[in-house]
């Protein structure tokens, strides 16, 4: 197993040289899993809003839901462990976090995954009128919602009726 030594205490300016400290960030970020769901990370959700360079902003994805802790230790930690430990977490949850702001690449890892991506720029009012998803596995809109409450509160148990398989969709707020 790899032993991690503890970043040295080298003066800021040669850390990460050559390398805008930004880049660096999101790089570093791009590897934060989401906590409910590991094949997406809190880039690909757009979790994460600003870099700066004293300074990373985030939106949870949903107030209330258990994971928002879990996501902003998991930022800290990635944080800590690439010399970054100087930088401050900011949380803002206005606005609020949307399903739109997830990115072209996270919904394709979604859908990989095996969850239905929300459709892009739906207003909240109608998704929360159960637009029909697209089942992820054969792609049929012919689908049905089972229960509110898939495998995490975050998600919703749908079954398709093309194949007859159930899948996870992200609840869309
Ligand atoms: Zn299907």
């Amino acid at each position: 197993m790899a032993h991690h030594r503890p970043p040295a205490p080298s003066p800021a300016s040669t850390a990460h040289a050559g390398e805008a400290p930004a880049v660096h960030m999101r790089a570093t970020l791009a590897n934060v899993p989401d906590p409910e769901i590991p094949a997406v990370s809190v880039i690909d959700l757009g979790i994460v809003r600003e870099i700066h360079a004293d300074r990373v902003v985030i939106t949870p994805t949903y107030t209330g839901c258990p994971a928002t802790i879990t996501i902003e230790q998991s930022i800290r930690t990635a944080l800590d462990a690439n010399g970054f430990a100087d930088v401050a977490i900011e949380t803002t949850l206005s606005p609020p976090w949307s399903t739109d702001w997830i990115s072209d690449e996270g919904r394709e890892k979604l859908r990989a995954y095996g969850i239905a991506p929300p459709p892009r720029g739906a207003a909240a009012a109608s998704l929360k009128n159960q637009t029909a998803a697209d089942c992820p596995r054969c792609g049929s809109s012919n689908t049905e919602e089972l229960s509110r409450f898939g495998s995490t509160p975050c998600k919703a148990l749908w079954r398709c009726k093309a194949c007859a398989e159930p899948f996870d969709r992200f609840k869309c707020h």
